[in-house]
């Protein structure tokens, strides 16, 4: 017999196409979702969090997670991102990745797997990597904001925190979850002078480094645009950077992977080491946006910036089926909003914040 949620339903039943794709009403396919496991984190980073607080949400049972991203599969996600929160100090996780990765999308050519990631902040990644590649996961994002150990143990306020992380982008790479993705949020008078050691990182490395600029979705209300450092600044800082042994400076594009890509992306002369850059701030992304959010307690989220969440988990506990469970999520992504107000006269922080989301 097949796992059961507690509505009584067979989570394992095959995802069956339901009509057509899953769109909003602005024309966008939703191919991606991203899954949060708990709001529990073991980083209380400073951009993040206020570090007074803990999880303010529910988690819910591997079971309702995993009957909630096959009926999304069903609609046509094809990506699906594990996150949090940490998610790595979830139970069960693996277990829930293996079932998961047994799902297969009815849009996808018969056969092909799900993309199947999960972003950590790494400090309990060295002993989990191969477990988790051996549970079907295929990439993992590592989020480090310094590659110099009193730097990031400043912002994580998690003493050698650094060499921890280190040691699961190692360990890693060596499962075969790799090219690694190395997200680092820059902050203004933090860890800004680190742009050009992490050129050198991602070069030694091996693994692909992205800059994300920092949003207002922290904890408190410490956000200012100034110490927001944009996409223009890093690639003016790396375009003059001659890396180690190159002897030639320059800063080359990459075509994008794909049209929904949120990073541009960058490399050196030599072809060696790859610079991502996530500019939500001063190049807002919306048009090609692909996601949808689900958070631990089990609510929809169309965007990270939502005044308002969706009761998704409400549903299936009340017995709803999975032909009202996806028209109920049809409504909901038909309203997902055209795009963000960062920045703008009147914005108005979110009802989460990134930890109680997922990012
Ligand atoms: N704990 C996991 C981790 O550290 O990757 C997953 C959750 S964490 C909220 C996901 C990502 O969001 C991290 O890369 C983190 O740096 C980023 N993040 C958190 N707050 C952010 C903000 N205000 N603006 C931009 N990125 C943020």
């Amino acid at each position: 017999m097949g796992l059961l949620d507690r509505a009584g339903s067979n989570v394992m039943e095959p995802p069956t196409q339901s009509a057509a794709r899953l769109r909003d009403r602005h024309g966008r396919a939703i191919t991606d979702l991203r899954v949060s496991v708990t709001d529990r984190c073991n980083f209380r980073c400073v951009y993040c969090r206020t570090g007074n607080e803990g999880a303010q949400y529910a988690e819910l049972a591997h079971a309702d997670y995993l009957r909630m991203i096959r009926l999304f599969v069903g609609l046509g996600v094809e990506k699906v991102r594990f996150t949090g929160g940490e998610p790595l100090l979830r139970q069960g996780l693996l277990e829930l990745i293996r079932e998961v990765s047994e799902l297969r999308s009815p849009f996808l050519p018969s056969g092909e797997r799900l993309d199947l990631a999960l972003t950590t902040n790494g400090h309990l990644l060295s002993d989990l990597a191969q477990p988790l590649r051996d549970a079907g996961l295929t990439r993992v994002t590592v989020s480090m904001d310094a590659v110099d150990g009193p730097t990031f143990a400043a912002i994580t306020r998690v003493p050698k925190s650094f060499e921890r992380v280190l040691a699961g982008i190692r360990a890693a790479t060596a499962a075969g979850l790799g090219p690694v993705k190395v997200n680092c949020v820059l902050l203004r008078g933090f860890n800004d002078g680190q742009i050009e050691a992490f050129a050198e990182f991602s070069r030694r490395e091996g693994v692909i480094v992205r800059f994300i600029e920092w949003m207002p979705l922290e904890e408190d209300r410490s956000w200012t645009r100034d110490a927001v450092v944009t996409l223009d600044e890093i690639v003016q800082r790396l375009s003059v950077y001659v890396p180690e042994g190159l002897g030639e400076a320059g800063l080359f594009p990459l075509a994008a992977n794909a049209a929904s890509e949120t990073a541009r992306r960058y490399t050196f002369a030599d072809g060696r080491g790859e610079i991502g850059i996530i500019a939500p701030v001063s190049r807002p992304f919306c048009g090609h946006c692909s996601r949808v959010r689900l958070t631990s307690d089990g609510k929809i989220r169309t965007c990270l910036f939502s005044q308002t969440d969706h009761d998704l988990v409400g549903r299936m506990v009340r017995g709803g089926t999975d032909e009202e469970l996806n028209a109920y999520i049809r409504m909901v992504v038909d309203g997902k909003e055209a795009r963000h107000h960062i920045g703008e006269e009147g914005f108005q922080k979110p009802s989460r914040s990134m930890v109680h989301i997922g990012g």
